[in-house]
């Protein structure tokens, strides 16, 4: 933990926590002080990253937040456990490209479900105990492809896009009572969802950003830590890139 310890005394889900930049974020939440709750399909795995984080407290559960049900008994779990919840960070999302011919409706909705309705799932789930509290703080990770579009992911981008409309009318809704919400829109971060991308992909793409690399996870989990905590007590309602300078 470090000295500022800013989120001491908070707690934080983070889904898709198990890996890549959830589990960045997972951590940096830890390293500020919060106890965390790491969720992700495989909970195994979840409990796992759990484990790594600095500090004490944490969990790892399963928790498929494309189901509504399993979204609202996992959020009842752990503000049993935690005793309430301050920061829910919608970071679990999946691809399924492929050009818009040859798109299968199945891809379509495995990527919406996930992407946009999981967000939706956890957030409606949080709200009520947040409201109470009047104090939370909400962070969507959507992508610099919901700002851009994308060849080829016309689902994710969509799902992506639409985390900026669900993000701001929650910002809207429920700014009186102390809780705010933002989107993080990252650009290409080094992650297994990247890691797809041949040497002359990555080098073109590189061509393509301002500071001439990838993003690192630690990237993003930066940012998040910053809107999670005191210091943005002020920000609502935004879409902050992390990207290189790629969209600017
Ligand atoms: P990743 O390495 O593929 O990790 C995805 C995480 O989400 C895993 O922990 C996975 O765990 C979890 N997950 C997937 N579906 C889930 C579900 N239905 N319910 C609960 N957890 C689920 O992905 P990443 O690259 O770190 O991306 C994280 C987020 O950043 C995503 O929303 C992605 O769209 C966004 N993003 C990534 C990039 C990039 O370049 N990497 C760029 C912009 C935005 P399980 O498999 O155990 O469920």
């Amino acid at each position: 933990m470090t000295e500022t310890a800013e989120l001491a005394g908070n707690t934080a889900i983070v889904t898709g926590g198990s890996r890549g930049i959830g589990l960045a974020i997972a951590s940096a939440l830890a390293e500020g002080g919060a106890r965390v709750a790491v969720l992700g399909r495989n909970g195994a795995r979840a409990e796992e990253a759990a484990a790594t984080l600095a500090g004490e407290g944490h969990m790892g559960l399963s928790c498929d937040v494309a189901d509504p049900e399993a979204a609202r008994s996992a959020v009842a779990a752990i503000e049993e456990a935690f005793g309430g919840v301050g920061i829910l960070v919608n970071n679990a999302g999946i691809t399924r490209d492929n050009i818009l011919l040859r798109l299968k409706d199945e891809d379509w909705d495995e990527v919406i479900d996930t992407n946009l309705k999981g967000t939706f799932n956890m957030t409606r789930a949080v709200t009520r105990g947040m409201m109470k509290r009047r104090d939370g703080v909400i962070l969507n990770v959507s992508s610099v492809v919901g700002l851009m579009g994308n060849a080829g992911q016309s689902n994710y981008a969509a799902s992506k896009s639409g985390l900026f409309g669900l993000t701001k009318s929650v910002a809207r809704e429920l700014a009186s009572r102390g809780i705010r919400c933002n989107a993080i829109a990252p650009g290409y971060i080094a992650t297994d969802m990247t890691a797809e991308l041949d040497e002359k992909q990555t080098e073109a793409l590189q061509e393509r950003i301002p500071l001439g690399r990838l993003g690192a996870p630690e990237d993003v989990a930066g940012l998040v830590r910053f809107l999670a905590g005191p210091s943005a007590g002020y920000i609502t309602g935004q879409i902050i890139t992390v990207d290189g300078g790629m969209v600017m």
